[in-house]
């Protein structure tokens, strides 16, 4: 035995000067030699430990798990073994601050000069700072992924907010623009369209014809039927109005049963074909209250750009009211072309 330890501190006296662990193991687990490094380590010299059972002071060591693998070493097994895996506890090594040293640790078989077989040598590389950079590098990757994700997320909801927001400003919008009861546009948005369409004709030289249909002894319907029945049939003569005119023409609510209808590119003979057959269409409707068929007729002033040359927007509107005016004037349910003379009645 003294000389095994003798003979190790010999063999091996070179392995002081390595920052590598070292430590030699005979067959019997009897630690033959403790370099310096592994003294500095565990703060036991190599005194106490050397020439006594490694379990003695690692008693993990004696467990199947390292024992049957260092044994097999020794019974002329792998070669090496331990290599592929960082161990902090094969021998414990304390730092400051009460973490163990990453240990990658390779146990190589050395001939053993006195005997057949082999002493196994245990080299252990401290790794504590690789390891701790491996996984600062995860712990920053982790967060780095976990931002990525949260931005992401972060991105999606501002792609909706904004989605929202332009889905909310589009009804507004179009509440701005239409009557909430009969969902043509309003008053104003007419005169807008108009203001637009009157110059885009002069320039084009092309023709707008305006109509203005008033529904005719209306307050009777809302006297006759009650006023909720009223608004049915505006709904109804709304959605007959929206019906029958081409998609580039405008529709709207001019006034409570006053209805007013721009036709671009439309001249006066179109005009009358439109307002004409909407005379017609209306006065033919069916409208039901209770048991009650109730029909409804409308009167229609008509004004075009070609043919009276209105100086301004409002004046083709003018036109067409006064030319309205003549048509109730004359009997209602009928159509009536605007002409100069109307200028001499006032409505
Ligand atoms: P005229 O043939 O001369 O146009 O007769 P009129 O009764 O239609 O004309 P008047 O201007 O005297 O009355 C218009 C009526 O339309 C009175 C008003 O109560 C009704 N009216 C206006 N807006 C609405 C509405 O939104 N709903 C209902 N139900 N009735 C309305
Ligand atoms: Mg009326
Ligand atoms: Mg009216």
């Amino acid at each position: 035995m003294e000389s095994d330890v003798t003979r190790a501190a010999t063999t091996f006296a070179v392995l002081d000067h390595s920052p590598i662990g070292h430590l030699v193991l005979r067959r019997d687990f009897t630690v033959l030699f403790w370099n310096k490094c592994l003294e500095a380590w565990t703060g036991i010299p190599r005194e106490r430990i050397v020439g006594g059972a490694v379990a003695d002071h690692f008693p993990h060591l004696s467990a199947p798990k390292y024992a049957s693998r260092i044994q097999s070493m020794f019974d002329g097994g792998p070669p090496t073994i331990f290599s592929s895996q960082l161990h902090r506890h094969i021998i414990p090594a304390p730092l400051p601050g009460g973490k163990f040293r990453s240990q990658y640790t390779v146990v190589t078989g050395v001939p053993a000069p006195e005997k057949e077989g082999v002493h196994a040598l245990f080299s252990i590389q401290d790794v504590t700072s690789l390891s701790e950079a491996i996984e600062n590098h995860n712990t920053a990757l982790k967060r780095a992924m976990a931002e990525m994700e949260e931005r992401k997320r972060v991105e999606a909801q501002l792609v909706k907010n904004a989605q929202e927001l332009k889905r909310l400003n589009d009804i507004l919008k179009e509440r701005a623009i239409r009557d909430g009861h009969t969902g043509l546009y309003n008053h104003r948005y007419f005169y807008q369209i108009l203001r637009r369409d009157f110059l885009l004709a002069l320039r084009h030289q092309s023709d707008l014809a305006c109509l203005l249909l008033d529904l005719d002894h209306f307050k009777n319907i809302n006297d006759l039927y009650g006023h909720p029945f009223g608004d049915t049939v505006l709904k109804g003569v709304a959605g007959i109005l929206q019906e029958q005119v081409r998609q580039t023409d405008l529709v709207s609510r001019y006034g409570g049963e006053e209805f007013a209808l721009l036709l671009p590119g439309t001249d006066l003979a179109g005009a009358l074909l439109v307002a004409e057959s909407l005379r017609a269409r209306i006065a033919a409707e069916m409208f039901q209250s209770g048991p009650r068929r109730v029909q409804v007729t409308a009167s229609t002033g008509v004004a075009t750009l070609r043919v009276h040359t209105p100086a301004l927007p409002q004046e083709l509107i003018a036109f067409a009211d006064k030319a309205l005016y003549r048509a109730k004037e004359t009997g209602r349910n009928r159509v009536v072309v605007y002409s100069g003379e109307m200028d001499y009645i006032t409505p």
